[in-house]
């Protein structure tokens, strides 16, 4: 075993333990890791809106108590029996995919993102909000050496979200792509639109963040509380793809008439309520809506490498894992700038 860390003694970690329940700063024993896993001294997570899935007992199956957590960063401490691929003191992240099972029809496939038992840290297991966390070997993606924990956590949930969503959505070079929402998401987004060479817009409520949109990489801002948003996007020709990152399906209902001729609105703010389009607005113009989800390990390497060669940063807001309570209410109150992160 590296390091000097004994691995008998108690670490700090918060739980829920029921849905509905407060953070419990508690105390644990530090866990060994099985066959097929690695145990990471956890550095940073990042507080996520779906980890409400898991406070709130949203997600069907969830076993109590349970360590919410999908934007992990940290350093491997230990190996399990049977891990060859990975070494202790390497700096790994674990995000939203936390491990397919490799035999349902998606992973026969290889379509391991959308594995019929996909594995969620924090839901399936116990995830980032601790000072040692499990995972299998499957669910590991490197961290390259420049970027720090606290910055590449949010990048494994709403970084790889955003910059796997553009890259799959056919926006080329120049083409117009709005960005709906200027917040954990949307920031990123902009960011990652821009360094793509797209011709970003972003879209917000208010005119409050048309001058941040702008530094991250929008070449024009709309402001959706004054006029129709969708009618400036046509006055600029249309948008070849609108990014939905504010989880509003009024406000993505609102967006299609946005669209350009076979234009796509990319879901990736999620809501439960529906978003309304008439056959007649998909018909016109060949339009599509699509949805996204995160993506593989692989995809986070990308996304964190990406994010280290064209400097795309995550703006955020550190607590330390005690106050854990407080960043998530922070979070959920919608004014962090932008992400809330805890430190261990
Ligand atoms: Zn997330
Ligand atoms: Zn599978």
């Amino acid at each position: 075993m590296a390091g000097a860390k004994a691995a008998v003694a108690p670490m700090k970690v918060a739980q829920i333990s029921k849905p509905g329940g407060d953070f419990e700063i508690v105390e644990r024993e530090i866990p060994k890791p099985g066959v097929g896993q690695v145990r990471i001294q956890v550095e940073a997570c990042g507080i996520c809106h779906s980890d409400a899935l898991t406070k709130e007992g949203l997600w069907p199956g969830i076993q109590y108590p349970r360590i919410p957590g999908h934007e992990v960063a940290g350093i491997i401490d230990e190996l399990g029996a049977g891990v060859s691929a990975w070494k202790t003191g390497q700096r790994v992240g674990v995000g939203w995919h936390g491990g397919q099972d490799g035999t349902c029809p998606s992973c026969r496939r290889g379509d391991f993102r959308n594995c019929r038992n996909l594995k969620i840290p924090g839901i399936s297991y116990d995830g980032g909000y601790q000072q040692y966390m499990l995972a299998p070997v499957e669910a590991l993606a490197a961290i390259p050496e420049s970027l720090s924990a606290a910055e590449a956590a949010p990048l494994l949930c709403a970084g790889i979200t955003t910059f796997n969503a553009l890259r799959h959505s056919g926006a080329m070079p120049g083409d117009l792509v709005a960005v709906v929402g200027i917040g954990g998401l949307g920031h990123l987004g902009i960011q990652f639109a821009h360094k793509f060479g797209y011709r970003v817009v972003g879209i917000g409520r208010g005119s409050g963040n048309a001058a941040l949109a702008k530094k991250l990489g929008a070449s024009v801002y709309i402001d959706s509380k004054a006029g129709s948003a969708a009618e400036a996007l046509q006055r600029l020709g249309g948008a070849q793809v609108i990014l939905a990152t504010a989880p509003s399906a009024k406000s993505m209902s609102e967006m299609i008439d946005g669209l350009g001729p076979n234009g796509k609105l990319m879901v990736i703010g999620a809501a439960f309520d529906a978003i309304e389009v008439t056959p007649v607005q998909l018909i016109t113009g060949s339009r599509t809506i699509q949805g996204w989800a995160a993506g593989t390990p692989a995809d986070s390497e990308d996304t964190l490498r990406f994010a280290e060669l064209t400097g795309v940063h995550p703006m955020i807001e550190t607590y330390p894992l005690e106050r854990a309570a407080e960043g998530y209410a922070r979070m959920m109150s919608g004014d962090a700038q932008f992400r809330v992160v805890l430190t261990m």
